[in-house]
């Protein structure tokens, strides 16, 4: 932008010094005049020295015989033959002269007089004109700081425009956003029912279930224009800009109605107000409250409805929930098996995929996998395919990429010497041995001691349906899962490694819910402890607020080491039991690398098995 000013005011020195250049041209017609006195001109004029003489208004020009060129100024009130008559000059004389009299009032002035003295601020002027535009251009931000940045889908851009087709699943949250594709698309229908339509729907989901895809796809099925924006852009270093880009934004909308205004992740500026740590607290209330102005400000059948997403509807402002606000909700489930396999549909498209793939089966085995995390698996899948330079996309592909997925792509760098991978086989193998004996953890998909993002190996357990609920058999089983790995390390090698200090981790995190908020603990009876406080501009939980005394600390700390403690006794117990069959997975870990289920479950085919 600087090297663009600069250019500028070089351009504007140079059409300057062009422009002086052609005036001083237009006013020296060859030699240059010598000016004499008026007395001289009648000296000559006696003495019938001159060729001619041009007048124009009071100057006088004047040829001589010999070429030589003069001027002079006469009186401006009297014309320059009464002139010649007051100094009795012989007309026989005046006649032998060739004199001119040019009507210069309209040209000559503007020429000589007006012009050069408003050229220079035309000049100024166009040069602030150019420089303003310039800056505009190149560094918009500096006028337009206001403005909102909502990027517009208008109603006729086929290339982006979605439908409900485009999003699979989410049927519930379909149906009821149908009623407000209706109403963009015939809103005289309800006004004569005198109903009215919600101004504002919130979708609220976890990350990755559509609610960004579904609000387009909303505007898309109602033709109508939409206005996207991401919370987070309304919150600039500048106070005051915020809430600006809000006036803006719904200015701009009202333009184009009926339309849809969509504030993506709405958890950015909506926080709970009061309760923010740093800067960008006020400025971020001031958004909010002027989001809240805005939404009150719109008559509720003009036929603008605004949609909002989060991912955190606990921690918005009450306000933002009230009636004539957000108050329709819209909850947009992870996607069940069925709606998996619709979703994996919609994203093979375009990916040709070999006959024997079954995309039910892939969506059996990710349960838990949100519709973007199905996305990016059979993206990984076309690149993974690519990579092995095959023209079509195999089932194995799409399998493989689950656990990339999941984990991180496999690190084959990762060289572990021969002690090193026979420890990790051994802890994979407890995690495999006790998952697999108690009947409360789910059954296992794969274990590997191939090491994945942070993972020397991994236990790759997954449940064969959604659980909404879990029961405390089965949060305790998987905890004795969690502590398998630590456990067979230390049965077989009668040590430990540092290999085990995830797991331990996780293990006490899960106890510590046990015990906390579920109320699972018989000692400390139906109720939870501690309040979590968040760091509101983080989205963490980064204290934790007792409500309890120091004796009761006491209590927990003891009850979630005696949860952990049991766990570890049962796996111990399972594992010198079956310790033979621990052995076997081990040893075929050791050569295989990694059990896909079926080979994991053949081990315990042969003989029977038993707890
Ligand atoms: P969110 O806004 O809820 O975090 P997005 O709408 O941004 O999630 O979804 C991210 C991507 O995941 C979408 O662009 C789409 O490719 C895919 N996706 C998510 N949910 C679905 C769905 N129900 N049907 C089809 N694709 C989906
Ligand atoms: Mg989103
Ligand atoms: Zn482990």
């Amino acid at each position: 932008m600087r090297n663009n000013i600069v250019k500028n005011i070089l351009i504007f020195g140079l059409i300057f010094l062009i422009v002086s250049g052609v005036f001083s041209l237009l006013k020296t017609p060859g030699n240059k005049p010598t000016k004499i006195s008026f007395n001289q001109l009648i000296a000559e004029i006696n003495a019938e020295q001159i060729k001619n003489i041009s007048v124009s208004d009071n100057r006088i020009d004047i040829t001589l015989g010999d070429e030589r060129k003069q001027f002079t100024y006469k009186d401006s009130s009297e014309g320059l033959t009464t002139v010649f008559k007051n100094y009795n000059i012989d007309q026989e004389k005046l006649n032998k002269i060739d004199l001119q009299i040019k009507n210069t009032s309209d040209r000559g002035i503007w020429l000589s007089v007006v012009l050069p003295t408003i050229l220079p601020f035309i000049l100024i002027m166009a040069f602030f004109f150019f420089m303003t535009r310039q800056l505009r251009g190149a560094g918009n931000q500096v006028f337009k700081f206001g403005e909102s940045q909502a990027r517009e889908i208008s109603a006729d851009d086929k290339k982006k425009k979605l439908t409900f087709k485009n999003v699979a699943g989410v049927k519930e949250a379909k149906q009821e956003l149908l009623e407000i594709v209706e109403f963009l698309k015939r809103p005289k229908k309800f006004i004569a029912l005198g109903a009215k339509i919600p101004k504002g729907v919130l979708l609220v989901g976890q990350p990755g279930t559509g609610k960004t895809l579904l609000a387009r796809a909303v505007a898309g099925e109602a033709n109508v224009p939409f206005f996207h924006i991401s919370g987070s852009e309304f919150v600039e270093m500048f106070v005051g800009v915020g809430a600006s880009r809000v006036r803006d934004l719904f200015k701009k909308a009202k333009r184009n109605l009926p339309c849809i205004i969509f504030i993506d992740e709405l958890d950015a500026v909506g926080r709970q107000r009061g309760a923010g740590l740093g800067g960008s607290h006020d400025e971020r209330e001031q958004t909010l409250n002027q989001i809240l102005v805005e939404m009150d400000g719109f008559e509720p059948n003009l036929g603008l409805v605004v949609m909002a997403a989060t991912n955190r509807p606990d921690i918005l402002d009450k306000a933002l929930l009230r009636p004539g606000r957000f108050d329709r909700r819209t909850i947009l489930d992870l996607p069940d098996v069925h709606d998996r396999e619709e979703i994996l549909k919609i994203h093979s498209e375009g990916k040709p995929l070999t006959e024997k793939v079954s995309l039910k089966k892939v969506a059996e085995r990710t349960v838990g996998f949100s519709g973007a995390d199905l996305a990016n698996l059979m993206n990984e899948a076309a690149i993974f395919a690519a990579r092995k330079n095959k023209t079509r996309i195999e089932e194995i592909d799409i399998l493989e990429s689950i656990e990339r997925v999941i984990l991180g792509p496999e690190r084959k760098s990762h060289i572990l010497s021969e002690k090193e991978k026979k420890i990790v086989a051994y802890h994979e193998a407890g995690h495999a041995l006790v998952a697999h004996e108690l009947p409360g953890c789910d059954p296992i998909r794969k274990v590997s001691i191939i090491s994945r993002g942070q993972a020397a190996g991994y236990t790759l357990k997954m449940p064969e349906t959604e659980k909404y609920l879990i029961f405390k058999a089965e949060y305790l089983d998987n905890l004795s899962a969690l502590l398998a790995g630590y456990s067979a390390e230390n049965i077989v090698f009668g040590d430990v490694t540092t290999g085990a200090s995830n797991d331990l981790q996780e293990a006490t995190k899960l106890a510590k819910k046990l015990v906390t908020e579920y109320g699972m603990s018989a000692k400390l009876g139906t109720r939870t402890f501690g309040l979590k406080e968040e760091l509101i501009f983080l989205g963490r939980e980064i204290s934790e607020q007792k409500d309890y005394s120091e004796k009761t600390a006491e209590v927990i700390d003891t009850e979630v080491s005696n949860f952990i403690n049991l766990c570890y006794n049962k796996t111990k117990e399972i594992i010198q039991k079956k310790r033979e069959k621990l052995d076997e997975i081990a040893n075929l870990l050791l050569e295989k690398e990694s059990l896909e289920s079926d080979e994991f479950e053949a081990i315990f085919k042969e003989k029977n098995k038993g707890y």
